[in-house]
């Protein structure tokens, strides 16, 4: 191989776009506007424009913006909020420590995601607040959530750190972008997601205006005006050279996908013939910006195949290897909705093939021999 594989190539997007983001970078030190620059608001007005939210409120990073979200629905110690068991931990980790409680719900085999079957399961007279989170690049069922959600008076928080880009699709045929369909989607700007920046960022989106107030003023120590202090807040800001940069990226954002959404057909069209996995499904009412491209490995075989992938160059994950249900931090935390076997089982089963904006066929085509190579 000419170029080394990498799960996630962020120096090789970089050189692309170098003399643009210098430039963005190094205005923002000409001015050392590094806290609150223009920047921040451009970004801001942006990301609006993209994704169609009415409010995009920037934060320090995604696990903030779960936080913040929660923190905005005044809600009571003891209060219940539905959560995947088979996810990253940030969304059950905040409901925990607001002394809020996490019901872990299972999530479908085929999309990975929760459906209004599994939400339904984690449902009680205690339940106030949902939060879908939408793994690996692909919406939940958004439509069959949010009419659930208005029915028994609950609030739906997107945890959207993997899909930004992504659009649900309506039984009206209409389309709406994951993050701007529930009260309020979060996300994230780690460098590795599909719109990284250069350390941690985050931002919220809401279209109802009280609760945008609301974020604000919580991301700045609860204050409206400088030195009054409404409600208890925090320090969460995205910074102004983060914002600059994204200012950058986010106009690439739609043909990163589209790099991301053919590599991941081109796995597809290639796996597909192997028995001994399961390709990843795209589900009729998302589109998929494949985060991850994960498939399933049966038979108990996927550790040997991370293995001998390893030794022939290819990097692997497993996102994620315990349910947050096993997890020892959740211990007489946490509620479960039932057996949540299909987490576990995915948990033993799923692997993340090598994904990202700057993939070649070249590359993708020396993973698929090396699969094929071990399953002989
Ligand atoms: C990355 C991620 C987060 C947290 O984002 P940070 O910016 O790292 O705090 C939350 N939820 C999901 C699903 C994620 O993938």
């Amino acid at each position: 191989m000419s170029v080394k594989i990498q799960m996630c190539d962020l120096v090789g997007q970089y050189r692309k776009i170098q003399p643009e983001v210098d430039e963005a970078m190094s205005q923002v030190i000409n001015t050392s506007s590094f806290i609150n620059g223009p920047q921040v608001g451009e970004f801001k007005t942006n990301l609006e424009k993209y994704t169609g939210a009415k409010h995009v409120i920037p934060c320090g990073n995604g696990t903030d913006a779960l936080q913040i979200a929660l923190m905005a629905l005044g809600l009571q110690p003891g209060d219940e909020v539905i959560v995947p068991a088979f996810t990253y931990v940030a969304a059950a980790e905040v409901i925990g420590l607001l002394r809020l409680v996490p019901v872990m719900v299972d999530v479908d085999y085929d999309s990975f995601n929760v459906t209004l079957e599994h939400i339904q399961k984690g449902w009680s007279a205690k339940t106030k607040a949902i939060i879908p989170v939408h793994l690996f690049g692909q919406s939940c069922p958004m439509e069959e959530i949010t009419d659930f959600a208005a029915e028994h008076h609950l609030y739906v928080i997107e945890d959207n750190a993997q899909a930004i880009g992504a659009s649900c699709t309506f039984s009206d045929r209409s389309k709406k972008q994951a993050g701007t369909i529930g009260h309020i989607g979060c996300t994230s700007f780690f460098p590795t997601k599909n719109l990284g920046c250069f350390g941690d960022g985050g931002a919220m989106m809401t279209n109802d205006d009280a609760l945008a107030e609301k974020l604000r003023m919580i991301t700045v120590h609860g204050q409206k005006m400088k030195y009054r202090h409404e409600v208890l807040g925090c320090n969460s800001r995205l910074d102004t050279l983060q914002a600059a940069m994204l200012n950058v990226k986010l106009k690439y954002l739609d043909k990163y996908s589209q790099h991301r959404y053919q590599a991941a057909q081109f796995y597809s069209r290639e796996l597909k013939s192997v028995h001994e996995i399961e390709i990843p499904k795209e589900m009729p009412y998302s589109s998929h910006v494949y985060h991850q491209y994960t498939i399933k490995v049966k038979d108990g075989k996927r550790d040997g195949l991370k293995k001998y992938l390893s030794e022939q160059g290819v990097p692997s994950m497993v996102y994620y290897p315990v349910s947050l249900d096993e997890q020892n931090a959740f211990k007489g935390i946490a509620k479960k909705a039932g057996t949540l076997d299909i987490s576990g089982k995915l948990t033993a089963s799923v692997l993340s093939l090598p994904m990202h904006t700057e993939l070649s066929e070249e590359q993708q085509a020396y993973i698929v021999s090396a699969i094929k190579a071990f399953f002989g």
